[in-house]
């Protein structure tokens, strides 16, 4: 038995699924997790002392690498002043100046400490600003887990097959829509049926909890039309493609202004960071300045605040960091799919940037039910050997690989060969 089945049989007893979040339970591929020990650069080790090459990132923040010197060592020197104080900051205001300057469509933002948060935060203020309460979502997205956001979400739910969570009442979900993602007819009909009830339109731009769906051409501009001609908010959950398509992330890769953006993981450089921000006249009516409550005991922590910000600082001194990152990762989309088109397998690629996935699939996937017709024993016998042979991915079908700036042609050649053998076998 290795430590890592050990240490899941222990964990088992103690933490629901052995494990403090779902999809590290590797449960749709039948096998124990890996528990890690340590991350540096483009590669992470497991208790077993195997290590691989590593395109989870932590799902995300891990841009620029494992344990980046300069992040490190701001980390280090911030707890050198205290852990948290729980109380107003420097580094705070620094922190959404920065932010404030890099993403033209937010005027004001409001630190929290997940994702889920930023999300849940957003669409309370966003009904507080419209004082409307429905809000459209697109099946497969995955927003946190939120009670509302818990309705045809991605991510975890879609790979256990939870359509909706047990626990969720149904009030809570009531006025949660569900639209198709690259059907702009699906949400017409939803604004038809409801247009002056819609507090906002919630999207990921590039959609990475079910697999890598990218938005067709013109689909964000129409929700941001039909946004407008209804008075409802447009909110882009830039969890996952904030600074990771660009430092202005998908609203400045798409040119697209949404109403309200969330941020999560990777403003927090590996901490537990999160964010929403957008217009002023929005904004301000969050807590205290307005009536929309909403705060945080650890919300804007100073050791992630110095992680947060200094990778954030990293990536905006750097102008080349994207280009050489997105190169990086056009090397292995592309390689991955000579290797698909070679050995004839039946699969699909999408990608955009340092996002990608393979589905297993011959259908072109656009939206959750294309997603959904992916082959997900095969993805588990792939994911099997990956693991087995130094490649570190996602343990599910609908996740996305996340490249980051620390590999180059070294790790990519590496994984394509790894790609090839198995394909070849097959
Ligand atoms: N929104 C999106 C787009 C996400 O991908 C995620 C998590 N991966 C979340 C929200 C929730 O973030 P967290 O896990 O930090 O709560």
């Amino acid at each position: 038995m290795t430590k890592s089945e050990q240490l899941f049989e222990e964990a088992r007893k103690v933490i629901p699924g052995g494990v403090n979040s779902p999809v590290r339970a590797y449960g749709s591929v039948g096998m124990a997790p890996r528990f890690i020990s340590k991350a540096e650069g483009a590669y992470i080790t497991d208790v077993d002392g195997n290590e691989y090459i590593d395109f989870i990132g932590s799902w995300g923040p891990m841009i620029l690498g494992s344990a980046h010197k300069e992040v490190y060592k701001n980390v280090l020197d911030a707890c050198q002043y205290g852990l948290s104080f729980g109380a107003a900051t420097e580094i705070e205001v620094k922190m959404a100046k920065l932010i404030c300057e890099l993403v033209p469509s937010i005027e004001m933002i409001r630190m929290v400490n997940s994702g889920t948060e930023a999300v849940m935060s957003a669409i309370r203020v966003a009904r507080g600003f419209t004082g409307k309460n429905k809000i459209i979502k697109f099946e497969g997205c995955y927003h946190g887990h939120s009670d509302a956001m818990l309705v045809k979400a991605g991510s975890g739910v879609m790979t256990a097959g939870i359509p909706d969570s047990a626990g969720v009442p149904s009030g809570c979900a009531e006025d949660t829509l569900s639209a198709v993602y690259n059907d702009f007819n699906s949400v017409e009909e939803l604004f038809h049926q409801w247009g002056n009830e819609i507090a906002a339109v919630i999207i990921e731009p590039v959609a990475a909890n079910m697999g890598v769906v990218l938005p067709e051409k013109d689909f964000l501009n129409k929700l941001r039309k039909i946004c407008d001609d209804n008075q409802s908010l447009l909110i882009l959950d830039e969890v996952i493609t904030g600074f990771r398509l660009g430092i202005d992330g998908a609203q400045g890769y798409f040119g697209i202004k949404p109403d309200i953006t969330t941020f999560g993981k990777i403003i927090g450089g590996g901490m537990p960071v999160g964010a929403y921000g957008g217009r002023r006249e929005i904004m301000e009516l969050v807590s205290p300045s307005g009536g929309v409550y909403q705060a945080g005991t650890l919300s804007g922590n100073p050791v992630a605040m110095a992680a947060g910000y200094t990778q954030l600082m990293i990536l905006k001194n750097n102008p080349d960091f994207y280009t050489s990152l997105n190169q990086t990762s056009k090397q292995l989309f592309e390689g991955m799919k000579q290797i698909i088109e070679e050995y004839h397998v039946p699969a699909t690629l999408n990608y955009l940037g340092s996002l990608g996935c393979i589905f297993f699939t011959q259908n072109q996937v656009k939206d959750y039910t294309s997603a959904k017709t992916s082959d997900t024993k095969a993805f588990g016998k792939y994911f099997k050997y990956m693991i087995n042979h130094g490649i570190y991915i996602a343990p599910s079908q609908f996740e996305a690989m996340f490249v980051s700036g620390a590999m180059g042609e070294k790790e990519i050649n590496q994984t394509l060969v790894v790609m090839k053998k198995y394909f070849e076998g097959l």
